[in-house]
């Protein structure tokens, strides 16, 4: 995988290889052990890049620390907002969009961390 940038042990070899069993038993990042499957990448790599201010383009690039609870309550108000529910109890998932649940998650966190709308002017 081109997106695993983790560094090899010495012991691997020169040879150009992915993290897993091709790596000595020495690597500091899989020590040779079968890695689980990039699932974020694969589902990046199925929608490919967007335009700048969005999630899936360089707005997306952005990393952010928040609490895990952060992400918790993104994903519930992200859902709330896709669905056009006043509260979270009465979120109904028939007919939600689930690119406007993606977004409006993002966004949330974005206020979470302060950096909403994050979309350059220029
Ligand atoms: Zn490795
Ligand atoms: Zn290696």
């Amino acid at each position: 995988m081109a997106t695993d940038t983790r560094p090899h042990s010495r012991a691997c070899g020169i040879r150009k290889h992915d993290h897993g069993p091709d790596c000595h038993s020495n690597c500091p990042s899989c020590g040779g052990v079968a890695q689980p499957p990039d699932l974020m990448a694969a589902l990046a790599a199925s929608f490919g890049r967007g335009q700048a201010h969005t999630f899936v383009g360089e707005r997306g690039d952005t990393t952010v620390s928040v609490k895990l609870r952060d992400v918790y309550f993104a994903v519930l108000e992200g859902l709330r907002l896709a669905s056009g529910a006043d509260t979270v109890d009465q979120i109904d998932l028939e007919g939600v969009d689930e690119i406007a649940v993606a977004q409006n998650t993002c966004v949330a966190i974005e206020q979470v961390v302060g950096i909403y709308p994050n979309v350059r002017r220029d």
